[in-house]
This record gives structure tokens, C-alpha cells and sequence, in this order.
């Protein structure tokens, strides 16, 4: 049955008056419900795995703040790191012992990196990371992947070409043609386009960029052999290959989709969970590749407010509970076992919707096909039922990701009580989508 619409009276208002302020009444775009029904919610606070909006409205949060909330909203061990921090100062455009902290709680646990260095955002870390491989390599074009989002960088706001060509077509105003010449786009699972590009730009390029395992576009899981292909293709045309790591870093595990799949990228970029919610970003890499970041070398990057002290708190309480043994097998179970039942919901009633998970991470497609694999599978129609079921989640207090591509994310935080009042819900949105 249909519930009934939730008040969004007072994030109405707030949307309205936001509009004064900024494009669309967002800081950034998909916050603004344009593949959803209605406004969007205004959000006042969260604890653990519950969100109250300015309605006062209350919701089981699977959005997490897009993937950084792993351990939920409000943990009182990343507050009290960063209540701390606070008396001290909030910048110093100068080192501090903190950053040490946080590089050694990471480098000692991750075989992939040998030295990193903070940044403030996903983006910021993508696009440093491909800088460093253009400036180790020498060369300029880069492989991405449609499908893939790496932040929204000049180089990789890039989409495939029409027709024939390999070269890239900027996905943005304001990005030069000249920059997207510079990326080639090819679908994922597709060796045969691989090996034509790397005959048809023989020596010329830097490196491959691929998500850990691909999650802003549907989750697109990769097989192992596709990425180890991926490896060996770049190692023997002397590119690198770079996990961007930014969802999958310190979700699959503490060493992310490298441990996973159990293959040695280049270079290495994180964001998201790994400031504990605060704007972190990271990239990494072996000593020797790293060298060539200045001040040691000649690629330039920086920032001032990068490796920030309250930032760098809340990412050390954070990854000091994640490193802790056991926590990703237990969320991981617990995430198993959220999806098989509704899996068995969805096979009872003959729903053609598809789950698809790993880790503690999970996207609802409403497809009829076996897998799903890249962008191309997904049909767009598709997302009229996400829709449907997007409103009748929030009707019943179940927030998710406000576009069908987002993928869902499970926290520590959510109780085995929340788990179960969200699986009758979801269960019942689906009914209202099949409707
Ligand atoms: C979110 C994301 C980014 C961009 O990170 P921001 O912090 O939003 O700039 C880059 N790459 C991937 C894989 C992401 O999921």
C-alpha cells in the first residue's frame, strides 16, 4: 500500500530560500532530488544509523553522507578525537604530529602504499594522482573507464565518444576540448578495446584509472581476471594503473579493492571514510613513485589546509576502530545476510529487481539480467521504478541515495532493530513499485 506523503514543509521552505544562494540550491548537484520525487530533505542531525530531518522527520540512513559514515552518524569516539582537537586550533599551515598518526595507522597497515600524502577531497587526491602518473611516465593520455567517476577534474569529466573514435567527449561545459583529447574512454570488461588503445597510443599513455570496484554507476563488479588483465596490460607497456579507492578504500577492508583483489596498483587514491566524515582525501603510492611529489620531485601539489588537524583527529579515532579484528567481517555478514533475505523477498514474489553486493555495500537494479557489468547494461527506463521505490522509503522513514545509479551503504551503526524495520520497509517499497 501506499504510505502517506511525509511532511517536507520546512525543507521546502529551506530549498526555496537555498535557490537565493546557490545553483539549484545545492553545493553539489544529485543533493538536489532531480531524479526523485519532491524537494530535498534539509537534514538537522544524525545519530548512529538515524537521520532527523527540519521536519523532524526521522529515517534510517543508508546513504551514510555517500559512503564516509561507516561507523554511522555522531561515533562517540571520532567526536570526542575531534572536541579535542578543538581547543588546540583548527589550522597551522604547519606539520603536526597528527598527520604522522594517521600515515603510520594507514602505511602499517596497508601492503599497497609505502608513502602518502593528504589532500581534501576525492577529487583533489584523482587529480593529483594523475598528475604524478604524467609527470613519473612523461606521457599525457590517460584511460578511463564509462561508467567510473573519478571527481570532477578537467581530465576526467570526460564521457565516451560517439562513433568510432576512442577519444573522450568532455561531460562538462568549461572543459577544453584539448583536455578531453587527452583522456580515452572505453567501456569496462572489454579487453579487446584495451588492446586497441594501447596499439593505437602506443607509449603515450600514463596510466589506466579504474575504481576499485566501480560504485557510482550501479555497482559494476569486475571480475578478478579483468583487473589482473588490467595489471599485466599496463605493466608491459610501461603505464601504471591506479586504483581509485575513494568508495572501496577502507570499505572492503582496511586495505580496500587492492587487498581484495590481491593486485599491486600504482598509485593508490582514497577520500570519503577515510576522514572519519571530515574532508580527507589521500593518494599513495611506493616510495620511489611518491619521490617524485614535490618537494622531493618535480610534480607539484599542495594545499593549505591539507592534512588539517581536526580532519586528521577524526580520520585516526575512525581507522583506529577499523583496523581493529573482525570489524569489515562482521559488517560484511551483516550485509550478507541483509540482502539474502531480500533476495529470497524478491524471488517469492517474482520482482524483477537484482541486488548486487560486496562488502558492506549493495545497489538495487531493476533488471532482468544475470550481471551487470558496465554502464552500457544499465537501462535508463529502469530508474522510474527506483523512483517509485525511493519515495515509498522515505514515506516509511528509509533513506537512500536519491538517484537509482547510487549505490546503498550499511553501517556499524545500524542495529540489528534498524536492519530489520528497514527490510519490511524496503520490502513494502517494492511492492509499491511493482504495483
Ligand atoms: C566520491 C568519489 C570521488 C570524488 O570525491 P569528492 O570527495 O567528492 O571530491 C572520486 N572518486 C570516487 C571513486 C568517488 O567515489
Amino acid at each position: 500500500m501506499k504510505a502517506q506523503d511525509i511532511s517536507r514543509e520546512k525543507s521546502a521552505e529551506l530549498f526555496e530560500k537555498a535557490k537565493n544562494y546557490f545553483p539549484g540550491g545545492v553545493n553539489s548537484p544529485v543533493r538536489a532530488f532531480k531524479s526523485v520525487y519532491g524537494t530535498p530533505l534539509f537534514i538537522e542531525r544524525g545519530d548512529k544509523a538515524h537521520l532527523w530531518d527540519a521536519d523532524g522527520n526521522e529515517f534510517i540512513d543508508f546513504c551514510c553522507s555517500w559512503g564516509p559514515l561507516i561507523l554511522g552518524h555522531n561515533n562517540p569516539q571520532i567526536r570526542e578525537a575531534v572536541e579535542a582537537q578543538l581547543g588546540k586550533g583548527l589550522s597551522f599551515g604547519a606539520p603536526t604530529a597528527l598527520e604522522n598518526e594517521l600515515a603510520e595507522l594507514i602505511i602499517s597497515n596497508n601492503k599497497y602504499i609505502e608513502k602518502i600524502r593528504f589532500v581534501s577531497s576525492g577529487t583533489e587526491a584523482v587529480m593529483s594522482a594523475i598528475r604524478l602518473a604524467r609527470g613519473y611516465t612523461k606521457r599525457d593520455k590517460i584511460v578511463k573507464f564509462e561508467g567510473c567517476y573519478h571527481g570532477h577534474s578537467d581530465s576526467l569529466l570526460v564521457k565516451a565518444g560517439s562513433g568510432l573514435v576512442t577519444f573522450g567527449e568532455t561531460s562538462s561545459a568549461g572543459v577544453p576540448k584539448s583536455f578531453a583529447d587527452e583522456t580515452i574512454v572505453i567501456g569496462l570488461n572489454d579487453k579487446a578495446a584495451l588492446e586497441q588503445v594501447f596499439v593505437d597510443f602506443k607509449d603515450q599513455i600514463a596510466a589506466v584509472i579504474i575504481e576499485g570496484v566501480p560504485a557510482n554507476n550501479g555497482l559494476l563488479i569486475q571480475d578478478k581476471e579483468y583487473i589482473q588483465f588490467l595489471r599485466d596490460i599496463t605493466k608491459s607497456n610501461g603505464s601504471l594503473l591506479i586504483f581509485d579507492e575513494v568508495i572501496t578504500g577502507f570499505r572492503l577492508g582496511f586495505e580496500g579493492a587492492a587487498k581484495y583483489y590481491d593486485i599491486q596498483p600504482d598509485i593508490l587514491t582514497y577520500g570519503k571514510i577515510i576522514g572519519g566524515g571530515m574532508p580527507v582525501g589521500a593518494y599513495g603510492a611506493s616510495a620511489e613513485i611518491m619521490g617524485h611529489i614535490s618537494p622531493d620531485g618535480g610534480v607539484y601539489q599542495a594545499g593549505t589546509l591539507s592534512g588539517n588537524p581536526v580532519a586528521m583527529a577524526a580520520g585516526i579515532a575512525a581507522l583506529s576502530i577499523l583496523a581493529q579484528p573482525g570489524f569489515y567481517e562482521k559488517l560484511e555478514s551483516t550485509t550478507q545476510a541483509f540482502v539474502e533475505e531480500l533476495r529470497a523477498f524478491i524471488a517469492e514474489n517474482n520482482l524483477e529487481v537484482k541486488i548486487f553486493t560486496i562488502g558492506s555495500i549493495f545497489w538495487f537494479a531493476f533488471t532482468t539480467q544475470e550481471n551487470i557489468q558496465t554502464a552500457a547494461q544499465i537501462d535508463p527506463a529502469s530508474m522510474e521504478k527506483y523512483k517509485i521505490m525511493h519515495r515509498e522509503l522515505l514515506n516509511r522513514g528509509v533513506y537512500f541515495g536519491p538517484s537509482g545509479y547510487e549505490v546503498g551503504f550499511i553501517s556499524a551503526a545500524h542495529s540489528p532493530e534498524d536492519l530489520q524495520t528497514a527490510l519490511a520497509v524496503i520490502k513494502d517499497s517494492l511492492l509499491v513499485a511493482f504495483a
